[in-house]
């Protein structure tokens, strides 16, 4: 098990991570893999279509190369999560998801499972997970056309993943604006904009829309 702690610029995990390597104590990847290959599938069908829209990359000519965009999916016991500096990957392996099994937004701690660390966003989709009960897929992408419309909007003081951030959404919730959109930009991480929800095909839908316009007219 490893204890990590680094704090850096974008891109990089910003919680403490405690992190177990596979196999775990208590389930192989492959049996993990079988249990939850459901799941995966849909989320390696979402990711092609983040990674075709340019929602997902890695690109010399945008933020200094650095790798942008993750997603995630609910499972029985915390949710899968696409793992940190992998967006360059055209094809993620099935087992490359990595385990959130739970997380402690508050002590800004989170324990996963996988072949690599989380998401540095992890932090910010469990707080999705927590408020949603009913949203089982949340999407992170970097979309200059979308965040530059007046989206529902965390303040630009606060930095993507840290627990200001969970802070942000919590208050984007408690005055009702995240569940009726399902969307909202981070305006302090520049192009960066969260999309959520279950139904996969309209997720899916959302974001082969957003290269021309979005629908939500707020
Ligand atoms: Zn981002």
């Amino acid at each position: 098990m490893i204890d990590v702690q680094v704090e850096e610029k974008d891109g990089v995990i910003q919680f403490q991570a405690i992190h177990e390597q596979w196999p775990s104590s208590e389930i192989t990847s492959i049996h993990f893999c079988e249990k939850y290959a459901k799941e995966i599938s849909k989320l390696q069908e979402i990711r092609q279509v983040l990674r075709d829209f340019d929602w997902i990359g890695q690109d010399p000519n945008r933020y200094q190369n650095t790798g942008f965009g993750n997603l995630s999916g609910r499972i029985s016991e915390g949710f899968l999560i696409s793992p940190s500096q992998s967006s360059h990957v055209a094809r993620l392996a099935e087992d490359a998801y990595t385990w959130v099994k739970k997380s402690d937004i508050y002590q800004n701690r989170v324990y996963s499972i996988g072949h690599a660390l989380p998401s540095s966003e992890s932090m910010t989709h469990a707080m999705i997970y927590r408020l949603c009960p009913e949203i089982d897929f949340v999407l992170h992408g970097h979309v200059p056309s979308l965040w530059q419309q007046s989206l529902i909007a965390t303040s630009p003081e606060v930095g993507y993943g840290t627990i200001e951030m969970a802070n942000e959404i919590k208050r984007l919730f408690d005055q009702g604006m995240l569940k009726p959109y399902q969307i909202f930009k981070m305006s302090g991480h520049l192009d960066g904009v969260l999309l959520f929800g279950n139904d996969i095909q309209k997720l899916i839908q959302t974001v082969k829309q957003s290269i021309h316009t979005i629908a939500y007219g707020i």
